[in-house]
């Protein structure tokens, strides 16, 4: 097979605030043949996720940041179409990291092969991937849910938001949602399956409006926006509830440092316990998550939902609308 041609999304510039669609750049590349030990992939789809904000500044994380002028890269799924390894066959489905490209030649370092006949191929980015285990290791193992619970979550009509808020469901407990549309809120009630989902947008002030929905408090609050949220959840926890700090996207783009929640002080009145949590720290515990969630999904008890921008062109786009709550479900780029 020849070399192929190939179209990859460079980052441009280190953006301030929230970033704009110049600053990536689509680029041609030439894909050669897989050398000895190494295959060729040709990506179906990419993930967008909220966490590669933080890889655009230049500073030491948990994850190195994105270089300019080079492939971004992050979750995909791709299909094998030439290989010179041993462990990979032409057409294997392939979970790897060389994503906001279209193909790639790569050893077999950071390849996974999935299987397609036990769920579409994009579900190993969603519920049954990254966000699905970040839902049920932040929910069961950081957060110790507990059958009962009186559980918060924000940011839930995304990916991990509405996994997390299915396995609070599953563990019997009472569910209260947070997202940003009416469309998202019809969703959690009428499919997802919450016993209240509301507006923040529309609610007004959080502070007031949680106890109208949540009388009693709340036993663990999953955090996926931090800002308001945290505030106003900090307020409403019960004594001994436990906070699971997920992410805060509320301040991912913020340009001067954020306000901390003004209520902290309640985590020493109610004895709370506030935990963060990287789920890269957690991959071992991959195959008993595999196990429930594969489960889940096929009694009916995980449904999921996806948002899909076609074509590597409109990558950027499906990236910034993390940022303006553009996706239901899992934000996806079909390639
Ligand atoms: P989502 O699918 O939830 O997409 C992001 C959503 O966040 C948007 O759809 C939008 O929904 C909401 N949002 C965006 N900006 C704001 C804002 N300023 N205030 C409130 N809501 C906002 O993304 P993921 O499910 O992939 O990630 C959810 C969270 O989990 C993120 O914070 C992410 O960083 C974190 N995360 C943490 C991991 C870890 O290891 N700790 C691993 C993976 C994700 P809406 O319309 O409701 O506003």
């Amino acid at each position: 097979m020849p070399e192929l041609t190939s179209r990859e999304i460079h980052l441009k510039n280190r953006p301030q605030g929230v970033p704009t669609v110049d600053d990536f750049e689509l680029v041609e590349t030439k894909v050669p043949e897989p050398s000895e030990g190494e295959v060729r992939v040709r990506n179906l789809w990419m993930s967008v996720d909220p966490y590669m904000r933080g890889r655009m500044y230049d500073r030491p994380s948990y994850v190195p940041p994105f270089q300019l002028d080079q492939p971004m890269d992050g979750g995909a799924v791709g299909v094998v179409e030439s290989s010179a390894h041993p462990d990979f066959a032409e057409g294997d489905h392939i979970l790897n990291h060389l994503g906001w490209r279209e193909a790639f030649v790569s050893s077999d370092v950071g390849l996974t092969k999935v299987d397609p006949s036990l769920a579409p191929p994009q579900t190993y980015l969603g519920t049954l991937g990254m966000p699905g285990l970040t839902a049920w290791v932040g929910m069961l193992e950081i957060g110790g849910l507990g059958e009962g619970d009186h559980v918060f979550v924000s940011g839930a009509a995304g990916a991990v938001g509405s996994v997390a808020c299915q396995i609070a469901k599953i563990q019997g407990c009472t569910v209260v949602a947070s997202a940003g549309s009416d469309e998202k809120v019809a969703w959690l009630t009428d499919d997802v399956g919450v016993d209240t989902a509301y507006n923040y947008k529309t609610a007004g002030n959080l502070m007031g409006y949680l106890p109208t929905v949540a009388r009693d408090g709340f036993d663990l609050y999953f955090d996926n926006v931090g800002g308001d949220h945290l505030e106003a959840a900090l307020m409403h926890m019960k004594n001994f509830g436990r906070v699971v700090l997920c992410g805060m996207i509320d301040q991912y783009n913020a340009t001067i440092p954020p306000k901390g929640p003004r209520s902290m002080i309640v985590a020493i009145t109610k004895r709370l316990t506030l935990r963060g949590f990287i789920v890269s720290d957690h991959m071992t515990r991959y195959a008993d998550f595999r196990k429930d969630m594969a489960g889940w999904i096929a009694d009916g008890r995980v449904k999921s939902r996806e948002t899909v921008y076609e074509g590597i062109e409109h990558a950027p786009e499906a990236f910034l609308g993390l940022f303006s709550g553009a996706n239901v479900g899992k934000m996806l780029v079909k390639l």
